[in-house]
């Protein structure tokens, strides 16, 4: 069966046709490597400048603060491993949450095999990692602090710039992991005050592989990628121009529709939890109220999430689960358990993340098929 609702938006989001079209001419025609000297590579060299200025003046930095990656996970990775890198042979102690996408807490893991320490802060029911604990954790040394932004199951916003101060205060660097993010909440990295940042086109209606690494001036960190001088020798390797310029296209569009792409987002999630109130299902929101926008994620009680997944499947929808089961049993993910969702709710949970393309005809349908495969 064809997928009639896509509402698995923050897993990734469909191409933005204005991106596609500024996309098209460096897939064909301008293909000519940036780096080198004649006429041709004039206009993929302009274009890369362009690029880099529209990302820079979307999130409030210096067009020379964006460093070019193929994703978030390389953006997270580079953050963490750059850091610590620039510290061997010495080691030191790395700060993150217990809610971090697995591109920081598996990097993080690495990061403890070869010897440093890292500390995971823990998060209230809401998901919110709470500034005093940040401050404890402070009193001893460490190399880097990285909270992300925003939380990609469960939707809830971090106090970033209060957790920056703190880490300030302590002359302790810090990353924010805004994949989930970028294009979707104002982001200023002054009013922030972050040294890095992370973020990755494909979540907001760019391209896939592609993103980018806010990085500070004078915030000291090791290139992962040795080679030729691309990103101020800091990151080696032919730019994708196609790629890059699509990313910059879906950010700036996201931008300038913010207000709007807000408010039809919360009216529509408003709207699916009144069809399911409407329908006396027992189900909790997990998160804080402050969430991204479009983002809910929901714990029926005494339900199979996974079941409830495909069975939603088979009716055209697509959503995302926080359980999945193996022969044995099922494995509720690392950030209900952070939260402490009740067991009997935890299993029974589904992420759903709309985007601009969901209407509110859907909301009716979509919350019309889950009562009827949890009536049922
Ligand atoms: N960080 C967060 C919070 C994410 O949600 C994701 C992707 O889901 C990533 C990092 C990884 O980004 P990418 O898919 O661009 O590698």
């Amino acid at each position: 069966m064809q997928t009639v609702i896509y509402a698995d938006h923050a897993a990734t989001s469909c191409l933005s046709p204005t991106a596609y079209q500024a996309m098209l001419p460096y897939l064909t025609t301008q293909y000519a490597n940036p780096s080198t000297l004649y006429t041709l590579a004039r206009d993929p060299q302009k274009a890369l400048l362009k690029a880099r200025e529209t990302i820079a003046s979307c999130i409030g930095a210096e067009p020379n603060e964006i460093y070019f990656t193929s994703g978030g996970t390389e953006a997270d990775n580079w953050a963490l491993l750059g850091t610590a890198f620039r510290h061997l042979p010495k080691t030191g102690r790395i700060i993150t949450s217990t809610i971090e996408h697995h591109a920081i807490l598996h990097t993080c893991d690495f990061l403890q095999r070869i010897g440093f320490t890292v500390e995971k802060l823990p998060v209230d029911k809401y998901g919110i990692c709470h500034p005093a604990s940040l401050a404890q954790a402070l009193q001893q040394d460490a190399l880097l602090v990285s909270i992300m932004l925003a939380n990609n199951e469960i939707g809830t916003i971090e106090p970033i710039a209060e957790l920056a101060t703190i880490a300030h205060q302590h002359g302790v660097f810090f990353h924010t992991d805004a994949v989930q993010a970028t294009g979707h909440l104002p982001i200023d990295v002054q009013a922030l005050g972050v040294d890095m940042l992370s973020a990755s086109a494909h979540k907001f209606n760019g391209p896939k592989g592609i993103g980018f690494l806010y990085l500070r001036h004078g915030v000291p960190l090791e290139p992962l990628l040795h080679g030729g001088a691309q990103e101020t020798n800091m990151r080696a390797g032919t730019e994708n121009v196609a790629n890059i310029v699509g990313m910059s296209v879906a950010l700036a569009e996201h931008m300038k529709n913010l207000a709007q792409e807000t408010t039809y987002l919360q009216q529509l999630t408003t709207n699916l939890l009144q069809h399911l109130q409407a329908y006396k299902l027992d189900f909790i929101v997990n998160g804080a109220r402050s969430k991204l926008p479009g983002s809910l994620s929901l714990s029926f009680n005494g339900i199979d999430g996974e079941m409830l997944l495909h069975r939603l499947d088979l009716m055209g929808i697509a959503v995302a689960t926080g359980s999945a089961c193996n022969s044995q049993d099922t494995i509720i993910s690392h950030v209900l358990t952070a939260i402490d969702v009740p067991a009997d709710y935890a299993h029974g949970t589904i992420r759903i993340t709309l985007g601009m393309d969901n209407t509110l005809e859907q909301m009716q349908v979509l919350a019309n098929a889950i009562n009827k495969i949890i009536t049922k």
